[in-house]
């Protein structure tokens, strides 16, 4: 089957990375991810990044870099990432549909939360292209 691409966001703001708590599906609540989703057929990762910042956070963001490297999810998906920062004069971000808790981490603050398994190496990757490990 054709690889589908979920994009996931290292959003970056002051030095600290967003992370979003999911509140669903069952199996993944409570475990936090890179904000993002899956790429709708036709659209660029880029726009759907935004896109998905939108609708999950409520923000207008812009898509940076991607981050080398590729992360496995359940068949067919795969993680991308790219950097992202808030578009100035953005709102906050605020959990909305799929999230109940926001945190900006600072670097020392990165493995204090539970994170998905499968964005493990993706943050450590994006800290790494970031420079903020
Ligand atoms: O948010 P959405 O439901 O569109 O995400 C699609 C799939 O990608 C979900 O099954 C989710 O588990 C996965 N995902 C992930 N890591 C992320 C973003 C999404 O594993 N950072």
């Amino acid at each position: 089957m054709t690889q589908r691409i979920v994009v996931g966001a290292a959003l970056v703001d002051d030095g600290r990375l967003l992370a979003a708590r999911r509140s669903a599906p069952p199996e993944l609540a409570g475990r936090w991810e890179l904000p993002g989703g899956k790429v709708e057929p036709g659209e660029t990762p880029e726009a759907a990044l935004v896109r998905e910042l939108r609708e999950e956070l409520g923000v207008t963001a812009e898509a940076g870099e991607r981050v080398p490297g590729q992360w496995p999810l359940r068949s067919p998906y795969v993680l991308w990432v790219w950097t992202a920062r808030l578009r100035p004069g953005s709102l906050a971000p605020a959990p909305l549909e799929d999230h109940d808790a926001l945190r900006w981490l600072a670097p020392e603050e990165v493995w204090d939360v539970p994170w998905l398994d499968q964005d493990v190496p993706a943050v450590q990757q994006a800290l790494a292209h970031l420079g903020l490990t």
